[in-house]
């Protein structure tokens, strides 16, 4: 075996969600690169639930896709079920969820890392670092030699000084069964970074041969899945099935009598929760007029282990074990079940990311090169994690080149609405996406995501070029079909037939086929089949892309026209060392937040509370001189 270099342009801590991207993107853009975390077996382990996506989260999942990342094409190879959620509603809305075999997903993982060029994987623990008079950072990892580097992203996770609660019992450890970095987290705070205590938490898993499936609503995947990745070739499959069940008031006066040895009630738990993803003890006692909450039963895997045990999504609790017990066993098709594993709660330091840019990239110039990215940045969720390890990753490395960062705008990605809040807003529980957060959904939808990104993703050097040719090739088909369906015009007579059929108006004169897409109750599919112009090189994502974009083509022209005149003005870049004391007219706040905060855009200038639109108008005119 090879020696292990001291030396690395970039140093990736973690092996979770966001330091598999992180440290995939800056190997993939030719840093030599190390991720250092505690337990090689456990890169890619799921804390959680079972899955990878859903509304607004499955959306970043196809982002970090476009852009090179790994999460949506292992995810493909690993789900097991795959569903398109929102369908009822429009396509802006959709979002891609998709149940996985956890350890299939991990090994997975493991094994891309484990061949991917200009990395070294590394067991080990960061205990302590500091950076030394040329800019480097020197990392000590317990009883391993020290090592040096030039960017260092951590991405530690829950594991910051964590602690983990069941009932009054607690016990340090940042996932059950793994310690905690209780040294880092001391570091950090010595560095003088503001940190704040949150807690997540997660459900008891059951043993799936203890169930009565009987008693349960059966949910299936959909009959066409959709994959995550476009890189994904050939069908992805349905290979399981998930149960809904349901609490009743018996459960929650269960699941009261333990509400007096709740950590969290008994203020144990100090830390903040997520609040749109409560454990069930805290969505009994916030909404006590409900006496039914929905349970969603999913399993954890096809193989080992695994196929043996079923996750109870909806009912994380860190109450003690024989209230959990209790409750469980009132739900239908849980009368006998058997627990492998208790409900617990993790409560843990994350750092205050209003201190880094965009990049996530520590904003004070003496910790120039050091990147915090994941749930360490105040977030909640996989996909949170992965697509701000990817966005730390490139810019660790970019930095490293001497390159230009990279920043996506709100305009162009959920990546860049989550960057954007993360480093702008007062965020005091953790963050998760919605679709709610993105003003212009309508455009970043998860059809489109190749579109907005992928040509930058090669760009940058993180798509191959076979993939940007078959990116290519799928663009030019859509045009040519656009194109024939422009020129396509129907008489009334015939399309009315079709028209009405579809419980739509009728037109008067002849019109030309593709503006008819735009009707609400027009399907491309529909219409395709009418025409008798054959849908069968087209997949069903394709098909729903062109569909979409050709919908909402008028808003869509509106809202680009804003998102362009918008976009030109946020992009502005202020060098590193403008001097904010030469721009004449900014306030005095002003001048003291921008020459502390150094935004790397106009945009990112305009986010921080106290610096007025004058401010902005001042400034930009002082940046165009
Ligand atoms: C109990 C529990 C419940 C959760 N519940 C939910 C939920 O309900 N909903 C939800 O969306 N998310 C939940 N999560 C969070 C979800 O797991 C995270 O969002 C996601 O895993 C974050 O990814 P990450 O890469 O930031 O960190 P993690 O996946 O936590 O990975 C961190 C990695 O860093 C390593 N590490 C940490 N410190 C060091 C160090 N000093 N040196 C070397 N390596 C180090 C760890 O070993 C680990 O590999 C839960 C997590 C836990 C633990």
């Amino acid at each position: 075996m090879n020696p292990v270099p001291s030396h690395f342009d970039v140093v990736v801590i973690g092996g979770g969600h966001a330091g598999i991207e992180a440290a995939f993107a800056a190997a993939r853009l030719g840093r030599n690169t190390a991720m250092v975390t505690m337990d090689l077996k456990a890169i890619g382990r799921m804390s959680c639930n079972p899955a990878i996506g859903g509304v607004a989260k499955g959306q970043l999942v196809r982002d970090i896709d476009a852009l090179g990342g790994l999460m949506g094409l292992v995810a493909d190879q690993s789900g097991i079920q795959f569903r398109m959620l929102n369908l009822s509603k429009g396509p802006a809305v959709w979002g891609p969820r998709a149940q996985m075999d956890m350890d299939d997903y991990a090994a997975r993982m493991q094994e891309i890392l484990g061949r991917t060029p200009n990395l070294t994987l590394i067991g080990g623990e960061l205990t302590d670092f500091d950076r030394d008079s040329e800019g480097a950072y020197r990392l000590r990892l317990g009883t391993l030699p020290q090592l040096t580097c030039r960017a260092l992203v951590i991405t530690s996770g829950t594991f910051l000084g964590a602690v983990m609660h069941t009932g009054l019992e607690a016990k340090t450890g940042g996932r059950i069964g793994e310690p905690a970095a209780v040294e880092l987290a001391q570091t950090l705070k010595g560095m003088g970074l503001k940190t704040r205590r949150l807690k997540t938490g997660t459900p008891a898993r059951l043993a799936a041969d203890s169930l009565d499936y009987t008693e349960v609503e059966v949910q299936h995947g959909d009959a066409e899945p959709f994959p995550f990745s476009f890189r994904t070739e050939g069908p992805i499959r349905n290979r399981a099935t998930c149960w809904i069940t349901r609490t009743s008031s018996e459960t929650h006066e269960i699941l009261k009598t333990g509400f007096d040895r709740s950590p969290m009630f008994t203020g144990l738990i100090s830390g903040i929760g997520p609040r749109y993803c409560p454990s069930i003890e805290d969505k009994i006692a916030r909404f006590a007029d409900r006496d039914s909450h929905q349970l969603f039963l999913e399993p954890e895997g096809l193989q080992g282990e695994r196929a043996g045990r079923i996750y109870v999504n909806g009912f994380s609790s860190s109450l003690p074990a024989e209230v959990q017990d209790a409750a469980l066993r009132t739900l239908p098709g849980l009368r006998n079940c058997r627990v492998l594993r208790y409900g617990y709660a993790v409560e843990y330091d994350s750092v205050d990311a209003t201190q880094l840019h965009p990049t996530f990239e520590c904003r004070d110039p003496l910790m120039a090169g050091l990147y915090f990215a994941g749930q360490v940045n105040g977030t909640s969720g996989y996909e949170e994690a992965a697509a701000q390890g990817l966005v730390a990753g490139i810019n660790a490395a970019l930095k490293v080149q001497g390159r230009e960062p990279f920043v996506l705008s709100r305009a162009e990605s959920y990546i860049g609405v989550l960057a954007d809040d993360l480093v702008n807003l007062e965020i005091d529980e953790p963050y998760r996406m919605f679709t709610s957060r993105a003003e212009y959904r309508l455009h970043l939808r998860q059809d489109n995501a190749e579109d907005r990104l992928l040509e930058k993703g090669h760009a940058l050097g993180m798509v191959d070029d076979a993939v940007l040719t078959k990116y290519r090739a799928r663009a030019a088909r859509f045009e040519a079909l656009r194109a024939r369906l422009a020129s396509t015009k129907v008489t009334p007579e015939f399309i009315n037939v079709f028209l009405t059929a579809q419980g739509g108006q009728p037109v008067t004169e002849s019109v030309q086929a593709l503006p008819l897409l735009r009707r609400p109750e027009v399907s491309l599919s529909g219409l395709l089949g009418y025409l008798q112009i054959p849908v069968t090189e087209w997949t069903n994502a394709e098909i729903i892309a062109l569909e979409a974009s050709e919908k909402y083509q008028g808003f869509l022209d509106r809202q680009r026209r804003e998102i362009d005149r918008t976009l030109k003005l946020t992009a502005l870049r202020i060098p590193a060392d403008f001097d904010y004391t030469a721009a004449k007219g900014l306030s005095g706040e002003a001048l003291q937040k921008l020459s502390r905060r150094r935004p790397l855009t106009v945009g990112d200038a305009q986010r921080i509370a106290g610096v007025t639109p004058a401010d902005i108008s001042g400034l930009i005119f002082h940046l165009n001189r």
